[in-house]
């Protein structure tokens, strides 16, 4: 049996996840499942599962997990240490989809034991990529991409040279606010801005793609994983979510990915590397479908694209500032401190106030300095929120 783990068990990736494993009885051992507030639902997926350890992220739930848990055989334990440490757990196969850097700590601890992470928390990559990548190589690990673009990429490049690629194409929908007159959308609301036309996702991922953060962050995600020229990689709107990505090649060939707006495509495609199995999904009716439709990305309408190429052109630590902002950011709208437009503004000045004051964006790519940089960006996006709230 294959032993697997799930970081970020009670989210949209991981109930996908879950939904998997337990199609096939018998063929899966879960050590790990980890979840923070919902422990109504960890606990019910880890006696369901028989996992050997069930972890929430909030400490001040222990007492509520332990109950939930009373009985059943499943250990339980709390705090971020904890998450951390069950990642050390050995298992063949380990679901890193815990959303924000919170993913990053347990991802590296995954990698150190050479197993196979299935990587869906993207602000990871953001915030350290080269980090993690190293980590990965030199502990013979492999990580499989499973954000749809990255895995589409990723099956596209199934037995060709590198060398050929001229360039990579990932697709965005364009998100809830795509046809939206760019005067409206200071006055966007939380509402409107947390239901996505195309994909049921956690509500974070869903505003990010309302605000293109989320392209932002998969433009990094891809110079990162597949070591491409940030010149290489363009976005392309593409309003039905069905063309995931594309990779040309030095022939004038384009290699598109078509499937469905469905995760548990990319994740049982990372589940089963490198095999193909059976999976779930709706299979696509071309001729029902009749058209696909294509735009090129407004930079007026979404700032966030680019942010992302100055944050690549600048290197180094600047990943991990740009990912703190934006979470920062992202909290300040939705507790109602920031109007929808205004994220942008607090990231990008973000990351002006830590070029200015020096040395972060520039010091060694360690743990301890990705957290410490992660820190201090956030503290000063904070500052930057209170301005404009002030
Ligand atoms: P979600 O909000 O639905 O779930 C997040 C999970 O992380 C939950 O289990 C939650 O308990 C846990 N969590 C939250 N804060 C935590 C913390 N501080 N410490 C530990 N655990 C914590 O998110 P999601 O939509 O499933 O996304 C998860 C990751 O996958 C994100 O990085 C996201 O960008 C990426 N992703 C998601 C999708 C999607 O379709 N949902 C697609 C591509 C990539
Ligand atoms: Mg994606």
């Amino acid at each position: 049996m294959r032993k697997v783990s799930i970081f970020g068990a009670t989210g949209s990736i991981g109930q996908n996840t879950i939904d998997l494993i337990r199609r096939a009885p018998g063929s899966y051992q879960v050590v790990a499942l980890t979840g923070a507030s919902n422990i109504k639902q960890l606990a019910a997926d880890a006696i369901a599962l028989k996992a050997q350890i069930a972890i929430t992220a909030d400490e001040a739930r222990l007492s509520d997990l332990q109950a939930a848990l009373s009985g059943t055989g499943v250990e339980a334990a709390a705090g971020a240490k904890a998450v951390e440490e069950a990642a050390h757990r050995p298992a063949d196969w380990i679901m890193s989809a815990i959303v924000g850097a919170a993913g990053l700590a347990p991802g590296m601890a995954a990698l150190q034991q050479g197993t196979t992470l299935a990587l869906a928390n993207k602000e990871s990559l953001v915030c350290a990529g080269k980090l993690l990548l190293e980590t990965g190589r030199a502990h013979n690990a492999v990580i499989l991409p499973v954000d749809s673009e990255h895995s589409a990429v990723f099956q596209a490049l199934v037995g060709e040279p590198m060398e050929a690629v001229e360039r990579i194409i990932i697709t965005a929908s364009g998100g809830a606010f795509r046809d939206w007159p760019i005067a409206d959308l200071a006055e966007a609301t939380l509402d409107q801005a947390s239901s996505h036309p195309n994909w049921d996702m956690g509500q974070r991922i869903t505003i990010d793609s309302a605000s293109m953060f989320n392209k932002a962050m998969e433009v990094i995600e891809t110079r990162e994983f597949f070591g491409v020229d940030p010149a290489m990689i363009e976005v392309l709107i593409h309003p039905q979510s069905m063309i995931h990505a594309l990779v040309g090649f030095n022939d004038g060939a384009l290699m598109a990915h078509v499937g469905p707006a469905d995760m548990r495509h990319a994740i049982g495609y990372a589940l089963h590397h490198p095999a193909r199995r059976h999976l779930p999904v709706e299979r696509l009716d071309l001729a029902t479908i009749g058209t696909f439709e294509f735009r090129a990305p407004d930079d007026v309408r979404w700032p966030a694209l680019r942010i992302a190429r100055e944050v690549m052109a600048r290197g180094g630590l600047a990943g991990a500032v740009f990912n703190a902002a934006k979470e920062t950011a992202l909290d300040g709208f939705i507790a109602g401190h920031l109007k929808f437009t205004q994220m942008s503004d607090v990231v990008a000045q973000t990351l002006e106030v830590m070029d200015s004051h020096g040395g972060h964006i520039d010091a060694t790519m360690t743990l301890d300095n990705v957290l410490e940089t992660d820190h201090l960006a956030r503290k000063a996006a904070n500052a930057a929120i209170k301005k404009r709230a002030g």
